[in-house]
């Protein structure tokens, strides 16, 4: 028999929403009338914008043509229109067409990126996080050499974010030459990081030889004008960063899938080679590059009609999160000692309930209200006491959802 790769041993048991959906499951088995509404999963409901849909037929319609017919691409970066457009809009000239490297998704190169770095690399992750980032950093062999507990592993330098630092961390206690995740928007806090403490992670990083893995999937939620998009507005970032960013919750693309990953040719490893040139080869072996139809609808969405279309549909579910987090805010929470952290540029919202324990409040509303949360603990230790809110949804069920908390949950 052959033995399981030695680096899944230490995983801790579950990843979180296989077991938010087993307790749903059973909720609802043991319920049958209860119409559970799920405010819990980042998954996005509503339908593709017209325009961004449009660029997709479009391309499937010359692919039934001898002229417009495409197999591989001829670099798995993407086509280059594409490249091009994310470089010029999305970063407004601030990176090349060269290093902008197209893909089927933010998670995806979020694991192939761990690949590359190895099984020796010092990770350090936001406390809490998405949970890819300590998952996978266990898979490569990266950490995990001591099984989890409470605290998490002993071999990840977990950065505390929490309403009393404002979520962003004290760097101090990040060996140098750590691969620093770093999310921002957050999920799950929906934090977003101003440009000041932006140019502290920056400067630490390059003075401590780490490299920053920026996760910017949820930049287009962003609505104040002073906050950063994109960690390459920061001076000094190119010499220490990589972004992911994805077209999944802009776009409505989780299940079409798009993304890309930005390595400014400046980034390098200790030996002075480019990290954009093992990304190459990595994503060269493994990846034959994204759908070309998804990619039609990338261009399409870079248009303007596609960008109002992506401001309206993070608007809406901007909305969604207004409205949970004004419903948690009524008087009768606030009398509970529940704080609500919403501050109008993510699709999240983090609500603490002091002296509770995460799985017990997503328990309570469950039966209560018949609606699924996510369970903070989930995300990290320091995300013990909170819930999220998640404002994907249709409206409907949002604002159905809504009113069952605001007069069933008793706390
Ligand atoms: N990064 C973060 C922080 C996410 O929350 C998610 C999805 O929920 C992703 C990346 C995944 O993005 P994609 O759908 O592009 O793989």
């Amino acid at each position: 028999m052959i033995e399981a790769n030695p680096c899944f041993t230490h995983l801790a048991p579950g990843y979180l929403f296989p077991e938010i959906a087993k307790r749903r499951n059973a909720y609802a088995a043991a319920h049958p009338e209860a119409a559970v509404i799920s405010l819990g999963i980042g998954n996005t409901t509503e339908p593709l914008p017209p325009h961004i849909a449009a660029g997709m037929k479009d391309y499937v319609s010359a692919l039934e043509t001898p002229a417009g017919y495409s197999g591989y691409g001829d670099d798995s970066a993407g086509e280059l229109p594409l490249r091009k457009k994310i470089a010029a809009v999305w970063y407004n000239g601030a990176v090349q067409e060269s290093e902008v490297f197209v893909s089927d998704g933010a998670k995806c190169d979020v694991g192939r990126l761990q690949q590359m770095f190895g099984a020796s690399v010092h990770v350090a992750v936001q406390d809490p996080a998405y949970p890819v980032y300590v998952d996978g950093s266990v898979m490569v062999g990266a950490a995990g050499k001591s099984p989890a507990d409470a605290h998490g592993y002993a071999d990840i330098t977990y950065m505390p974010c929490l309403p009393e630092n404002n979520f962003f961390p004290v760097l101090d206690s990040v060996p140098a030459n750590s691969l620093i995740y770093f999310c921002s928007p957050n999920n799950p806090t929906g934090a977003c990081a101003t440009r000041a403490e932006l140019e502290t992670l920056v400067n630490f990083a390059r003075a401590n030889g780490c490299i920053i893995l920026y996760d910017a999937a949820y930049a287009a939620f962003i609505r104040d004008p002073k906050l950063p998009r994109s960690v390459f507005e920061i001076e000094g970032a190119r010499r220490c960063a990589l972004e992911v960013n994805s077209f999944s919750k802009p776009a409505g693309f989780t299940g079409v899938r798009l993304g890309w990953t930005v390595i400014p040719e400046e980034l390098q490893f200790a030996d002075g080679r480019p990290v954009a040139a093992l990304w190459s080869r990595l994503t060269n072996t493994f990846f034959n590059g994204a759908s070309n139809i998804a990619q039609a609808g990338g261009l399409a969405a870079l248009d303007s009609e596609g960008l109002e279309e992506m401001r309206n549909l993070t608007g809406f579910y901007l909305e969604n999160a207004a409205l949970i987090a004004s419903v948690l805010r009524e008087e009768k929470f606030r009398a509970a000692g529940v704080e609500v952290f919403f501050t109008g540029n993510a699709p999240y919202v983090w609500v603490r309930f002091p002296g509770r324990k995460s799985w017990d409040v997503f328990d309570r509303i469950l039966s209560d209200c018949q609606v699924v949360t996510t369970p903070g603990s989930g995300f990290g230790p320091s995300g013990e006491s909170f819930v999220r809110f998640s404002a994907f949804g249709h409206r409907e069920n949002v604002a159905e959802a809504c009113r069952r908390l605001s007069s069933r949950l008793s706390l």
